[in-house]
Protein backbone atom coordinates (compact mmCIF):
# COMPACT_ATOMS: atom_id res chain seq x y z
CA UNK A 1 0.00 0.00 0.00
CA UNK A 2 1.52 3.72 -0.68
CA UNK A 3 1.36 6.02 1.78
CA UNK A 4 -2.04 8.31 1.90
CA UNK A 5 -1.95 12.07 2.60
CA UNK A 6 -4.64 13.65 4.13
CA UNK A 7 -6.12 16.67 1.83
CA UNK A 8 -4.34 19.96 2.37
CA UNK A 9 -6.64 21.81 5.28
CA UNK A 10 -4.86 24.84 6.32
CA UNK A 11 -5.97 26.33 9.77
CA UNK A 12 -7.49 29.17 9.82
CA UNK A 13 -5.34 31.81 11.70
CA UNK A 14 -6.25 35.21 12.02
CA UNK A 15 -3.23 36.84 11.05
CA UNK A 16 -2.36 39.79 13.42
CA UNK A 17 1.29 39.69 12.92
CA UNK A 18 3.82 41.42 11.01
CA UNK A 19 3.30 39.45 7.71
CA UNK A 20 1.75 37.54 6.39
CA UNK A 21 -1.14 39.31 6.63
CA UNK A 22 -4.79 38.39 6.06
CA UNK A 23 -5.38 37.96 1.92
CA UNK A 24 -8.41 39.57 0.55
CA UNK A 25 -10.80 37.30 -0.18
CA UNK A 26 -11.27 38.40 -3.65
CA UNK A 27 -7.45 37.26 -4.27
CA UNK A 28 -8.07 34.37 -3.69
CA UNK A 29 -10.56 34.03 -6.45
CA UNK A 30 -8.24 35.83 -8.65
CA UNK A 31 -5.51 33.29 -7.75
CA UNK A 32 -7.79 30.43 -9.38
CA UNK A 33 -7.75 31.99 -12.82
CA UNK A 34 -6.13 30.64 -15.84
CA UNK A 35 -2.72 30.56 -16.18
CA UNK A 36 -1.70 32.46 -19.72
CA UNK A 37 1.79 32.67 -20.96
CA UNK A 38 4.17 34.84 -19.60
CA UNK A 39 4.70 36.61 -22.98
CA UNK A 40 1.08 36.53 -23.46
CA UNK A 41 -0.30 40.14 -24.22
CA UNK A 42 -3.35 39.06 -21.43
CA UNK A 43 -0.26 39.09 -19.39
CA UNK A 44 1.43 42.34 -19.85
CA UNK A 45 -1.84 43.95 -19.29
CA UNK A 46 -2.08 42.56 -16.10
CA UNK A 47 1.35 43.97 -15.81
CA UNK A 48 0.39 47.51 -17.09
CA UNK A 49 -2.26 47.35 -14.22
CA UNK A 50 -0.56 46.66 -11.51
CA UNK A 51 2.74 48.93 -12.44
CA UNK A 52 -0.35 51.94 -12.86
CA UNK A 53 -1.93 51.01 -9.80
CA UNK A 54 1.63 50.71 -7.78
CA UNK A 55 2.34 54.41 -8.69
CA UNK A 56 -0.40 55.24 -7.03
CA UNK A 57 0.18 53.62 -3.86
CA UNK A 58 4.33 54.68 -3.85
CA UNK A 59 2.97 58.40 -4.30
CA UNK A 60 5.03 58.29 -7.64
CA UNK A 61 5.19 59.19 -11.17
CA UNK A 62 8.19 56.76 -12.13
CA UNK A 63 7.97 55.00 -15.00
CA UNK A 64 10.24 52.25 -14.17
CA UNK A 65 7.62 50.69 -11.50
CA UNK A 66 7.34 46.89 -11.61
CA UNK A 67 7.18 44.18 -9.49
CA UNK A 68 9.89 41.42 -9.14
CA UNK A 69 9.51 38.01 -8.41
CA UNK A 70 10.57 36.92 -5.11
CA UNK A 71 9.57 38.07 -1.55
CA UNK A 72 10.34 41.60 -0.28
CA UNK A 73 13.92 40.51 0.66
CA UNK A 74 14.21 40.14 -3.00
CA UNK A 75 13.15 43.93 -3.96
CA UNK A 76 15.90 45.06 -1.16
CA UNK A 77 18.40 42.57 -2.89
CA UNK A 78 17.33 44.24 -6.24
CA UNK A 79 18.09 47.68 -4.98
CA UNK A 80 21.46 46.48 -3.51
CA UNK A 81 22.81 44.65 -6.04
CA UNK A 82 21.57 47.65 -9.44
CA UNK A 83 22.51 50.53 -7.48
CA UNK A 84 25.26 50.00 -4.65
CA UNK A 85 28.18 49.37 -7.00
CA UNK A 86 31.42 46.85 -5.13
CA UNK A 87 33.66 49.31 -3.63
CA UNK A 88 31.22 52.32 -3.49
CA UNK A 89 30.17 54.21 0.15
CA UNK A 90 27.06 52.88 1.58
CA UNK A 91 25.22 54.80 4.24
CA UNK A 92 22.53 52.71 6.17
CA UNK A 93 20.49 54.69 8.65
CA UNK A 94 20.43 51.52 11.15
CA UNK A 95 17.92 51.19 13.10
CA UNK A 96 16.22 47.80 13.07
CA UNK A 97 16.46 44.10 12.21
CA UNK A 98 16.03 44.77 8.45
CA UNK A 99 18.39 48.17 8.24
CA UNK A 100 20.89 44.92 9.08
CA UNK A 101 19.43 42.98 6.35
CA UNK A 102 20.51 45.88 3.85
CA UNK A 103 24.11 47.00 5.42
CA UNK A 104 24.57 42.42 5.09
CA UNK A 105 23.22 42.74 1.89
CA UNK A 106 25.60 46.00 0.85
CA UNK A 107 28.86 44.12 2.30
CA UNK A 108 28.29 40.92 0.05
CA UNK A 109 28.16 43.32 -3.28
CA UNK A 110 31.72 44.79 -2.08
CA UNK A 111 30.20 48.34 -0.90
CA UNK A 112 31.99 50.21 2.15
CA UNK A 113 28.95 49.82 4.82
CA UNK A 114 29.08 52.87 6.86
CA UNK A 115 26.11 53.24 9.28
CA UNK A 116 24.87 55.72 11.52
CA UNK A 117 23.18 53.66 14.83
CA UNK A 118 20.24 54.42 16.53
CA UNK A 119 18.31 52.19 19.32
CA UNK A 120 15.79 49.59 17.90
CA UNK A 121 12.33 51.48 18.62
CA UNK A 122 13.80 55.41 18.12
CA UNK A 123 13.42 57.31 14.77
CA UNK A 124 16.54 59.60 13.53
CA UNK A 125 16.81 63.09 13.72
CA UNK A 126 16.60 64.02 10.16
CA UNK A 127 18.90 66.75 10.76
CA UNK A 128 20.97 64.74 12.19
CA UNK A 129 21.10 61.73 9.67
CA UNK A 130 21.56 64.74 6.98
CA UNK A 131 24.69 66.43 9.05
CA UNK A 132 25.92 62.35 8.29
CA UNK A 133 25.35 61.87 5.00
CA UNK A 134 27.06 65.23 4.69
CA UNK A 135 30.27 64.16 5.95
CA UNK A 136 30.63 60.85 4.49
CA UNK A 137 29.57 61.82 0.92
CA UNK A 138 28.17 58.32 0.05
CA UNK A 139 26.97 56.89 -3.46
CA UNK A 140 23.89 55.27 -1.87
CA UNK A 141 21.93 56.36 1.26
CA UNK A 142 19.65 53.52 2.10
CA UNK A 143 17.11 53.64 5.20
CA UNK A 144 14.14 51.48 6.09
CA UNK A 145 11.02 53.76 6.47
CA UNK A 146 8.78 51.42 8.03
CA UNK A 147 10.67 49.30 10.38
CA UNK A 148 8.64 45.73 11.30
CA UNK A 149 11.23 45.08 13.64
CA UNK A 150 10.70 47.85 16.10
CA UNK A 151 7.45 49.82 14.53
CA UNK A 152 9.06 52.70 13.87
CA UNK A 153 8.28 55.33 10.73
CA UNK A 154 10.87 57.45 9.47
CA UNK A 155 10.18 60.38 7.81
CA UNK A 156 12.82 61.55 4.84
CA UNK A 157 12.69 64.62 3.12
CA UNK A 158 15.57 66.10 4.70
CA UNK A 159 17.74 63.25 4.26
CA UNK A 160 16.77 62.80 0.71
CA UNK A 161 17.87 66.49 0.29
CA UNK A 162 21.41 65.71 1.93
CA UNK A 163 21.97 62.78 -0.36
CA UNK A 164 21.52 64.54 -3.31
CA UNK A 165 23.41 67.42 -2.29
CA UNK A 166 26.38 65.07 -2.21
CA UNK A 167 25.35 63.44 -5.29
CA UNK A 168 23.88 59.91 -4.08
CA UNK A 169 21.05 57.66 -4.94
CA UNK A 170 18.50 56.85 -1.83
CA UNK A 171 16.71 53.58 -1.32
CA UNK A 172 13.75 53.34 1.32
CA UNK A 173 12.28 50.16 2.39
CA UNK A 174 8.66 50.32 2.50
CA UNK A 175 7.50 46.78 2.88
CA UNK A 176 5.74 47.70 5.54
CA UNK A 177 4.46 51.19 4.79
CA UNK A 178 3.03 50.47 1.17
CA UNK A 179 -0.36 50.09 1.20
CA UNK A 180 -1.02 51.24 4.46
CA UNK A 181 0.57 54.82 4.95
CA UNK A 182 1.40 57.47 2.77
CA UNK A 183 4.91 56.10 1.30
CA UNK A 184 5.06 60.03 -0.75
CA UNK A 185 8.03 58.65 -2.79
CA UNK A 186 8.30 61.47 -4.63
CA UNK A 187 7.63 64.17 -2.47
CA UNK A 188 10.15 62.72 0.20
CA UNK A 189 12.51 62.76 -2.93
CA UNK A 190 13.62 58.70 -2.58
CA UNK A 191 14.96 57.26 -6.00
CA UNK A 192 14.42 53.62 -5.37
CA UNK A 193 12.18 51.83 -3.47
CA UNK A 194 11.24 48.54 -2.97
CA UNK A 195 8.33 46.73 -1.21
CA UNK A 196 6.26 43.11 -0.41
CA UNK A 197 2.79 41.73 -1.42
CA UNK A 198 2.14 39.99 2.02
CA UNK A 199 2.06 43.05 4.16
CA UNK A 200 0.30 46.14 3.48
CA UNK A 201 -1.18 45.05 0.19
CA UNK A 202 -3.41 41.90 1.46
CA UNK A 203 -1.51 39.07 -1.03
CA UNK A 204 0.19 36.12 -0.29
CA UNK A 205 3.72 36.58 -0.10
CA UNK A 206 5.81 36.25 -3.74
CA UNK A 207 6.07 39.08 -5.61
CA UNK A 208 8.04 42.78 -4.24
CA UNK A 209 7.42 45.69 -6.14
CA UNK A 210 10.09 48.14 -7.11
CA UNK A 211 10.09 51.49 -8.56
CA UNK A 212 13.23 53.60 -9.74
CA UNK A 213 13.34 57.29 -10.16
CA UNK A 214 14.36 58.85 -14.27
CA UNK A 215 17.54 60.41 -12.40
CA UNK A 216 18.01 56.68 -11.06
CA UNK A 217 17.70 54.69 -14.16
CA UNK A 218 19.60 56.87 -16.14
CA UNK A 219 22.67 55.89 -13.57
CA UNK A 220 21.81 52.47 -13.90
CA UNK A 221 22.03 52.70 -18.04
CA UNK A 222 25.03 54.46 -17.41
CA UNK A 223 26.91 52.09 -14.77
CA UNK A 224 29.81 50.55 -15.74
CA UNK A 225 29.94 47.49 -13.98
CA UNK A 226 27.46 44.50 -14.22
CA UNK A 227 25.36 43.59 -11.70
CA UNK A 228 26.53 40.17 -10.16
CA UNK A 229 23.26 38.83 -10.00
CA UNK A 230 21.72 37.93 -13.03
CA UNK A 231 18.28 37.15 -11.92
CA UNK A 232 17.46 40.65 -10.60
CA UNK A 233 19.54 42.89 -12.96
CA UNK A 234 16.54 45.74 -13.91
CA UNK A 235 18.27 46.53 -17.11
CA UNK A 236 17.10 42.59 -18.18
CA UNK A 237 13.92 42.98 -16.97
CA UNK A 238 13.27 46.20 -18.48
CA UNK A 239 13.70 44.56 -21.99
CA UNK A 240 10.87 41.87 -20.60
CA UNK A 241 8.44 44.05 -18.95
CA UNK A 242 8.56 47.43 -20.95
CA UNK A 243 10.06 47.61 -25.02
CA UNK A 244 10.94 44.43 -25.99
CA UNK A 245 8.93 42.31 -23.98
CA UNK A 246 12.12 39.48 -24.36
CA UNK A 247 11.83 36.17 -22.29
CA UNK A 248 13.69 37.01 -18.96
CA UNK A 249 12.43 34.47 -16.79
CA UNK A 250 8.85 32.65 -16.39
CA UNK A 251 7.00 35.56 -14.44
CA UNK A 252 4.78 33.81 -11.70
CA UNK A 253 1.55 34.49 -13.64
CA UNK A 254 -1.25 33.41 -10.76
CA UNK A 255 1.29 35.72 -8.03
CA UNK A 256 0.43 38.63 -10.72
CA UNK A 257 -3.46 37.78 -10.59
CA UNK A 258 -2.97 38.08 -6.93
CA UNK A 259 -1.51 41.28 -6.64
CA UNK A 260 -3.69 42.88 -9.82
CA UNK A 261 -6.61 42.09 -7.77
CA UNK A 262 -5.20 43.29 -4.19
CA UNK A 263 -4.68 46.62 -5.93
CA UNK A 264 -7.64 46.95 -7.55
CA UNK A 265 -9.36 46.53 -3.77
CA UNK A 266 -7.10 49.21 -2.95
CA UNK A 267 -8.19 51.67 -5.61
CA UNK A 268 -11.64 50.77 -5.06
CA UNK A 269 -11.54 51.94 -1.52
CA UNK A 270 -9.31 54.58 -2.39
CA UNK A 271 -5.30 54.72 -1.34
CA UNK A 272 -6.15 57.71 1.43
CA UNK A 273 -9.42 55.94 2.62
CA UNK A 274 -7.40 52.80 3.62
CA UNK A 275 -4.61 55.25 5.07
CA UNK A 276 -7.49 56.52 7.32
CA UNK A 277 -8.97 53.13 8.42
CA UNK A 278 -5.56 51.62 9.29
CA UNK A 279 -4.68 54.99 11.08
CA UNK A 280 -8.26 54.67 12.80
CA UNK A 281 -7.38 51.11 13.73
CA UNK A 282 -4.18 52.03 15.22
CA UNK A 283 -5.25 54.42 17.63
CA UNK A 284 -8.06 52.51 18.78
CA UNK A 285 -5.96 49.47 19.40
CA UNK A 286 -3.21 52.30 21.41
CA UNK A 287 -6.29 53.24 23.26
CA UNK A 288 -6.77 49.98 24.10
CA UNK A 289 -3.16 49.29 25.46
CA UNK A 290 -2.53 52.63 26.98
CA UNK A 291 -6.27 51.70 29.17
CA UNK A 292 -5.44 48.68 30.18
CA UNK A 293 -2.18 50.39 32.04
CA UNK A 294 0.50 48.89 28.93
CA UNK A 295 2.92 51.37 27.21
CA UNK A 296 3.63 51.49 23.23
CA UNK A 297 7.54 50.95 22.86
CA UNK A 298 7.65 53.58 20.19
CA UNK A 299 7.03 57.49 21.20
CA UNK A 300 3.67 59.51 19.59
CA UNK A 301 4.01 60.27 15.93
CA UNK A 302 6.20 57.84 15.41
CA UNK A 303 4.72 54.73 15.07
CA UNK A 304 3.63 52.89 12.01
CA UNK A 305 -0.35 52.80 11.75
CA UNK A 306 0.13 49.44 10.26
CA UNK A 307 2.34 47.90 13.31
CA UNK A 308 2.01 48.43 16.56
CA UNK A 309 4.42 47.40 19.12
CA UNK A 310 3.24 47.47 23.01
CA UNK A 311 5.81 46.57 25.10
CA UNK A 312 5.29 43.58 27.26
CA UNK A 313 3.87 44.76 31.17
CA UNK A 314 6.31 43.46 34.13
CA UNK A 315 6.54 39.97 34.91
CA UNK A 316 4.42 38.71 32.01
CA UNK A 317 5.78 36.06 29.49
CA UNK A 318 5.28 37.24 25.77
CA UNK A 319 5.20 33.68 24.42
CA UNK A 320 2.57 32.25 26.92
CA UNK A 321 0.19 35.44 26.34
CA UNK A 322 0.76 35.00 22.27
CA UNK A 323 0.11 31.05 22.95
CA UNK A 324 -3.30 31.64 24.95
CA UNK A 325 -4.37 34.10 22.15
CA UNK A 326 -3.94 31.62 19.59
CA UNK A 327 -5.45 28.52 21.54
CA UNK A 328 -8.82 30.64 22.75
CA UNK A 329 -9.03 32.95 19.47
CA UNK A 330 -7.34 31.70 16.89
CA UNK A 331 -5.26 35.15 16.61
CA UNK A 332 -1.61 35.33 15.65
CA UNK A 333 0.84 37.80 17.22
CA UNK A 334 4.39 37.92 17.34
CA UNK A 335 7.13 39.04 19.49
CA UNK A 336 10.15 40.92 19.30
CA UNK A 337 13.71 39.54 18.40
CA UNK A 338 16.92 40.58 18.92
CA UNK A 339 17.32 43.52 21.36
CA UNK A 340 13.50 43.61 21.94
CA UNK A 341 13.10 39.77 22.49
CA UNK A 342 10.55 39.64 25.39
CA UNK A 343 10.02 43.21 25.29
CA UNK A 344 7.68 44.19 23.08
CA UNK A 345 4.43 42.04 21.06
CA UNK A 346 4.58 42.60 16.89
CA UNK A 347 0.33 43.13 16.38
CA UNK A 348 0.08 44.00 13.22
CA UNK A 349 -4.04 45.18 11.87
CA UNK A 350 -3.40 45.62 8.24
CA UNK A 351 -6.09 45.22 5.37
CA UNK A 352 -9.55 43.62 5.91
CA UNK A 353 -8.57 43.17 9.28
CA UNK A 354 -8.01 47.03 10.08
CA UNK A 355 -11.81 47.45 11.01
CA UNK A 356 -13.50 48.19 14.06
CA UNK A 357 -14.87 45.16 14.85
CA UNK A 358 -11.31 43.05 14.14
CA UNK A 359 -9.75 45.82 16.41
CA UNK A 360 -12.13 45.39 19.30
CA UNK A 361 -11.97 41.17 19.31
CA UNK A 362 -8.44 41.69 19.16
CA UNK A 363 -7.90 43.69 22.28
CA UNK A 364 -10.41 41.86 24.13
CA UNK A 365 -8.70 38.71 23.54
CA UNK A 366 -5.45 40.21 24.07
CA UNK A 367 -6.82 41.65 27.23
CA UNK A 368 -8.44 38.07 28.80
CA UNK A 369 -5.28 36.14 27.60
CA UNK A 370 -2.76 38.97 29.52
CA UNK A 371 -5.35 38.62 32.50
CA UNK A 372 -5.20 34.57 32.65
CA UNK A 373 -1.32 35.38 32.77
CA UNK A 374 -1.37 37.40 36.05
CA UNK A 375 -1.59 40.89 34.24
CA UNK A 376 -3.79 43.69 36.36
CA UNK A 377 -4.91 45.58 33.94
CA UNK A 378 -5.76 49.68 35.02
CA UNK A 379 -8.87 49.49 32.83
CA UNK A 380 -10.97 48.14 30.11
CA UNK A 381 -9.37 48.05 26.84
CA UNK A 382 -12.53 47.08 25.00
CA UNK A 383 -13.77 50.02 26.34
CA UNK A 384 -11.31 52.20 25.13
CA UNK A 385 -11.00 51.53 22.12
CA UNK A 386 -14.52 51.78 21.30
CA UNK A 387 -14.20 55.55 22.51
CA UNK A 388 -11.72 55.65 20.06
CA UNK A 389 -13.45 54.46 16.89
CA UNK A 390 -16.41 56.36 18.64
CA UNK A 391 -14.42 59.73 18.42
CA UNK A 392 -13.45 59.13 14.84
CA UNK A 393 -17.09 58.76 13.73
CA UNK A 394 -18.01 61.78 15.40
C1 LIG B 1 9.23 41.63 5.80
C2 LIG B 1 10.24 42.68 5.56
C3 LIG B 1 11.31 42.50 4.65
C4 LIG B 1 11.58 41.18 3.98
O1 LIG B 1 10.54 40.71 3.26
P1 LIG B 1 10.36 39.13 2.96
O2 LIG B 1 9.08 39.14 2.18
O3 LIG B 1 10.25 38.46 4.28
O4 LIG B 1 11.51 38.68 2.17
C5 LIG B 1 12.17 43.55 4.44
N1 LIG B 1 12.01 44.73 5.07
C6 LIG B 1 11.03 44.94 5.98
C7 LIG B 1 10.91 46.26 6.65
C8 LIG B 1 10.11 43.92 6.24
O5 LIG B 1 9.14 44.12 7.13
Amino acid sequence: MSKTYAPLNPPRRLLYGPGPTMVDPRVYQAMTKTVVSHLDPYFFEVVEDCREMLRTAFGTTNEFTLAMSGTGSAGMQTAVANFVEPGSKFVVLANGFFCDRISEMGRRQGANVVRLEKAWGEAFDEAEAAAFIRAERPSVVGFVQAETSTGVFQTSKAICAAAHEVGALVIADCVTSLGTMPVELDANGIDIAYSCTQKGLSCPPGLAPVTVSPKAMEWLRNRKTTPADWYLDLKLLADYYEGARRYHHTAPISLFYALREGLLCIHEEGIEQRWARHKAAHEAFVAGIEAMGMEMHVKAGQRLTSLNTPRVPEGIEDLKVRKRLLAATDMEILGGFGPLAGKVFRVGIMGPLATEENVIALVAGLETALREEGFAAKGSGVEAAKAAYAAVVA
